[in-house]
C-alpha cells in the first residue's frame, strides 16, 4: 500500500513513521509513504501557498494551485483509489472505516492548515474527507498520521502476531478485554487467577465476558448497533 500526504509542514510527518511498527511496516516493502511538502508546487517566487479569504473574515485559506499541481503529478505517475482531505467536518473516523480503507492500494491524503483549503480542491479532487474527532486541531498532519497508523497496523504481515488486531477494541463491536504481565503478585495486587490456569477455553471466556462487560459499563452504543 502507498500513502502520498500533501502538507506544508512535512517536519511534523518524520517522527511518526520512523519508529516501531510504521517504520518496520516500511522496511518489510508493506507500505510505502511519502511526504510532499506543498511549498514546493507553489509557482511564485515566496512559495507561498495561502492568500486571504474571498469576502473577507479572519484565517488564510490554502490555495487550489499547488494542491491541483501536486495532486496531478501524483495520479500521471498512478492510480489512485482516494484522494482523503483531513477535516473537523468529515466523517468521524471509526474501525469500520479503517477496515475499508486498508484494503486500498493507493491513497493521496490533503493536510490543511489556517482557515483551511479553497472549496474548489474538496469539490474537484478529494474523494473523501475524514475527521478524527469533534475538535479542531491546527493542522492536517497529525490527523494524517493517525489514519496512517490506524489503517497500516491492520495490512498483513505488519504486526507480528496477526491475530491481534483482531482481537483490539471495535473489532466485532467489542472494547479489549484487560490484559496483566509480569509479576503476577505486586505488592498484593494479583493477576485473576484464571489467567493463571493454563485452560485455554476457560481464559478465552473469562476475556469475552471481561470484553461484554466492559463495552456495556462503558461504551453501551456499540452494544446497539
Ligand atoms: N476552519 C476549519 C478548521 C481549520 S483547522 C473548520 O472550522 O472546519 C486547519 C486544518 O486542520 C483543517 O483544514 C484540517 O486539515 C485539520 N484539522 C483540524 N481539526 C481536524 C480534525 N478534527 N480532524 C481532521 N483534520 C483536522
Amino acid at each position: 500500500m502507498r500513502f502520498d500526504i500533501v502538507t506544508v509542514l512535512p517536519g511534523l510527518l518524520e517522527s511518526p513513521f520512523a519508529h516501531s511498527i510504521l517504520q518496520r511496516a516500511q522496511k518489510k516493502g508493506l507500505v510505502e509513504i511519502y511526504v510532499h511538502n506543498l511549498r514546493d508546487y507553489a509557482a511564485n517566487k515566496h512559495k507561498s501557498v495561502d492568500d486571504y479569504p474571498y469576502g473577507g473574515g479572519s484565517g488564510m485559506v490554502m490555495q487550489i494551485e499547488p494542491f491541483a499541481a501536486c495532486i496531478e503529478k501524483l495520479r500521471d505517475a498512478r492510480d489512485y483509489d482516494e484522494v482523503v482531505f483531513m477535516s473537523p467536518d468529515g466523517e468521524r473516523l471509526n474501525q469500520t472505516i479503517t477496515n475499508g480503507l486498508a484494503l486500498r492500494k493507493n491513497m493521496i491524503i490533503l493536510c490543511g492548515h489556517y482557515k483551511g483549503i479553497d472549496q474548489r480542491i474538496r469539490d474537484i479532487y478529494v474523494t473523501r474527507e475524514i475527521s478524527i474527532g469533534d475538535y479542531v486541531l491546527s493542522g492536517g498532519e497529525l490527523p494524517a498520521a493517525i489514519l496512517v497508523d490506524a489503517i497500516v497496523r491492520l495490512i498483513p504481515g505488519v504486526l507480528s502476531d496477526e491475530t491481534s488486531a483482531l482481537s483490539d477494541s471495535f473489532q466485532g463491536d467489542l472494547l479489549d478485554a484487560p490484559v496483566y504481565t509480569r509479576p503476577a503478585d505486586w505488592r498484593g495486587h494479583r493477576v485473576p487467577d484464571i489467567l493463571l490456569s493454563g485452560n485455554q477455553s476457560l481464559i478465552d471466556n473469562w476475556r469475552y465476558e471481561q470484553s461484554l462487560a466492559r463495552t456495556r459499563e462503558r461504551r453501551p452504543d456499540l452494544l446497539d448497533e
